[in-house]
This record gives structure tokens, sequence and C-alpha cells, in this order.
């Protein structure tokens, strides 16, 4: 065989790979009388770019057993679809061991470690391999690594870092990206600064769906209704088709402000327009009909629903049901025991509930039941960006360094708002604790944690407190952070799990309504 016949093949492999024949180009590879080093580079980059990183690292193996010493082309794109690989099962500390092991790491592998951590929750990781990633090895981020980045900090409502990430687009000249700037409109709106969302949306020459979902959202969850609903109007307008994303945003935009009228008219309007709605859209009438005390219309709309209910419409269900519903509730929760009978959130909003109605006995029963299935809380952190670095605490946390001054701190503060009528609600504990038991239960949750140490930080400051939570705020948090905004004269910024609530004077901009 000619080194001539060797080029014909090798262009025939480069044809599939670059068509993503993957199949094709193994089969192709396997017939071949004789091979050469860029046969095998053309098999790994192909395995490695489709996500085959087994095989990719397969190939590797047996080009050195037949004798080729791999290029640092082969070994990086093998190494990268197996970093990519345990990234994207989870396994990030073995991710992290070929990343750190591999010399010649190229951009790839930096995007692809980065995006490892955004996906594991892991943002502070993020921004640190950032750093390093421009110190160590002088390589140029690109697009993708940015917009990890930025929805990195958005996860985080880093507005400190979003900020010098945003700084750095600028600098590159990729701020005309529609990848990059629509992560930076997301990332904004996750920081609860709209404005500076909305300036980069009107600057941008081209946009598409995801641009405009992400500032609908950022509008609906920041209680920017009429914001959200003007915005949907222009880009129907401007002959944009609106995706289930949008109508998720327009309708908790409405839900938000308790627009019960215009909730039904956007509803019907997702079959008017072809689409079917989602099991999503359903979730956000049945908060919707809840939330206006008709639980009974809700079970009705489950019941007619073209969809098998899943945890999240049960979840919704139950999260409405107040004291008068317990039926309602019980029906919920004892979907969700069968669903995921680990999940220890709904045995516990039931004796919630079972406790406001002072039935001790069952109340009972579920936390039996709840221990019996070795059910487990759902982790709940809250974050607070102090001094460019963002701090996580739990509930009754113990582990941060400066312990001592945060519990003090909070404890000087809550004698403060005692004095001007701020009350623990405690009806949201066991009513066989002990008073001390109480306190403590309710004083010290990681948000309340969490703002102590900002004013510890930041005695006099001016700018906002950004606190980001991963559950729902209790009611005795929310009460809690409208007496604290006036007596430290700042805002507080807050974003829980279902949207945000801009503390200030005594206020809340959801109403009380989240
Ligand atoms: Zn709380
Ligand atoms: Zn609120």
């Amino acid at each position: 065989m000619t080194k001539r016949d060797v080029y014909s093949w090798n262009d025939l492999l480069s044809a599939y790979a670059k068509m993503g024949m993957v199949e094709n180009l193994h089969v192709v590879f396997d017939q071949m009388p004789y091979c050469d080093s860029v046969s095998y580079n053309t098999l790994i980059a192909c395995f490695a770019s489709n996500g085959h990183s087994g095989k990719a690292l397969k190939a590797l193996v047996r080009m050195q057993e037949d004798g080729f010493q791999p290029t640092q082309y082969s070994h990086v794109n093998a190494l990268n679809a197996m970093t990519d690989m345990y990234a994207k099962c989870g396994d990030i500390d073995r991710a992290w061991f070929l990343f750190d092991g591999m010399i010649d790491k190229n951009v790839v592998s930096w995007n692809l470690m980065i995006s490892g951590y955004v996906k594991m929750g892991n943002p502070n990781e993020c921004i640190h391999l950032f750093n390093e990633m421009q110190l160590s090895e002088m390589l140029k981020p690109d697009s993708y690594t940015i917009s990890s980045m930025v929805s990195s900090c958005a996860k985080l409502a880093s507005l400190y870092h979003g900020q010098v990430v945003h700084g750095k687009v600028v600098v590159m000249g990729i701020d005309n990206s529609m990848l990059v700037s629509s992560a930076l409109v997301d990332m904004y709106c996750k920081c609860g600064v709209t404005l500076d969302a909305r300036v980069i949306f009107e600057t941008m020459p081209i946009r598409n769906v995801i641009t405009w979902n992400a500032l609908i959202l950022g509008y609906a969850q920041n209680g920017q209704v009429l914001e959200a609903l003007t915005l949907y109007e222009r880009m129907q307008q401007q002959n944009f088709k609106p995706d289930n994303i949008t109508f998720v945003g327009v309708l908790s935009a409405c839900i938000n402000a308790d627009m019960v009228k215009e909730v039904q008219k956007y509803f019907d309007s997702i079959s008017e327009q072809g689409s079917a709605p989602t099991l999503d859209h359903y979730a956000c009438m049945i908060t919707l009909l809840g939330r206006s005390g008709s639980v009974d219309k809700a079970v009705d709309l489950i019941q007619g629903m073209p969809h098998e209910p899943n945890y999240r419409i049960w979840s919704t269900l139950l999260s409405v049901c107040a004291k008068g519903d317990l039926k309602n509730a019980e029906l919920a929760a004892s979907r969700l025991f069968e669903l995921d009978p680990r999940n220890a959130g709904p045995y516990i909003m039931l004796s919630n509930l079972y406790a406001a109605c002072g039935r001790w006995k069952d109340v009972a029963v579920v936390r039996f039941l709840m221990k019996e299935k070795n059910a487990k809380k759902f982790a709940a952190y809250s974050w607070v960006e102090v001094g460019n670095k963002v701090h996580r605490f739990v509930s009754e946390d113990h582990y941060h360094p400066e312990v001592g001054k945060i519990y003090g701190e909070l404890n000087r503060l809550i004698s403060i708002l005692q004095q001007i009528g701020y009350n623990l609600d405690t009806n949201i504990v066991l009513h066989n604790a002990g008073e001390e038991e109480k306190f403590r239960s309710i004083s010290y949750h990681s948000k309340k944690l969490a703002l102590a140490f900002a004013l510890i930080r930041k005695p006099n400051g001016v700018a906002p407190i950004r606190i980001i939570k991963n559950i729902r705020v209790c009611d005795d948090c929310h009460v809690f952070m409208k007496f604290a905004s006036i007596t430290i004269s700042r805002p507080i910024i807050m974003r829980d799990s279902n949207r945000f609530h801009h503390f200030f004077g005594a206020k809340c901009s959801c109403n009380d309504n989240w």
C-alpha cells in the first residue's frame, strides 16, 4: 500500500468526522489495510467530540499498541473526552484528577472542567479555575468559557464576579456574541439587577428566543410584571415564536401579581398558538388556583390533565394547601410518598399542616413514617457575596470560621428587631420542643446567618446585600428581613427557589406573595 493510498483513506475518514458520522468512520477505519498516526488522530478526535469517551481512550491505547507514538493532539482529545464523561456523570473528582494530570491542556480541556463545575453547582471552583486558566497557561478564553463563567456567576448571584467577567467580554471584543450576551442578560437578572440586563438586551445586534426568555423570566422573578408582559408583546410583534419557557415566564409574572384572569388568558393562548401546555404550565395554574383559595379546582385541573401528574405537580399542590385543605394535602402527600419515599419535604409539610390544626396524633404518625422510610431533608443553604467572595451557610451553622461573631451579631439584631415589633414565628416548629430549641431552630436559619455575616464584614455599607437561598424562604425569615431592612437602612435582595424579594423600608417587592 502506498502513502498515496493512506492519504485517500484519511481523506475519507476526515469527511466522515466532519459530518459527525462516528459509526461509518469506525467501520472505514477497521477496513483500512494500513493506517498512520493521522488516521488514529482523526478517529480519537471524532470519538471525543461526539461523546464516546471510552472509545476515544481505547483508540488511544490501540494507537500505542500499534507502535504509533500518540501526539499531544490525540492525548488531549482522549483526555478531554474522559474529563467530559466524568463531569457529566457528576464524578467531578475523577474529572479533576484527569484534568490536573494533563500536561498540554487546551481551551477545550479548561472549558470542559469549568462547565463540569457549573453543572455540579460549584461556582466558586469555576471562578478559581477561570483565574488559574489565564495565569498559568496564558490561554485565551473563548465564548464557551465566558458563557460558562457567566452562568456560574448567575447561579451564585455573584454580581462582583459577573461584572469582572463582563469587563473581560468587552476587552476580548466578544460582546456581540449572542451566546455571551444572552448569558449576561440572564446573569444580571439573577443578580436582581434587571436594569443592566435591559441595557445589554437593547444593545444586542441580534437576539434569539433564549435572549427574550432570559429577560422575560428575569422580570417575572423580580416582580416586574408590566415589564415582563410588555416585552412578551414586543417579542411577538418582532415575529419571535414564544416557546414553553416564554410561557412559564409570562404565567409566573401574572401569578406573582395575582392576575387571575390574565393567567387564564395566557394559559389558553398556549393551545391557540399551536402548542400544548406542559406540566410546567399546569404547575403555574395550580399555584394560581391554590393561592386564590380554589384548591378543589386545582385538583380538578390535575385530574383533567392530558399528562400523568409528576412529582412537581403534586408538590405544587401540597405547597398551596392551607389548614382547610387537609383532604387535598393528604392526597398530594400520599402520591409524593409513593413517588419519592425518601424525600423528607412532603412529610414535613403535611405534619406542619396537622400541627396547625392541632392534630398531634397525626403529626406523630407522619414523623414516625418519615423516620421509618429514612427520609432525608433537602440540604438548604444560603449564600452571600461579601468582599468579592461567596460565603455559604447552613441552618445552625457551626462550620464557618467566624461563627462566634456571627451568632453574636444575629442575637444583637434579633433583640433590636424585637423592640420594634418582630416576634419569632414559632408555629413552624414542633409543639413539643423546648423554648430554647424553638428559638434556635427558627432564629438560626441560614439566611439570617448570611445577613449577620454581611453586616459584620460591611457594617457601614450602603450597597444592597444579596442573599441566595436554594429553597423557598420561610414565613419567619421573610418577616425578619422586612424588619431588618428598616434597622440597617440598606436594601436586602434575596433570591429563593421561587422568585426574588427586594426588601426595603419594611416592605417586600413580592407583597407577601411567594
Ligand atoms: Zn427561615
Ligand atoms: Zn417577599
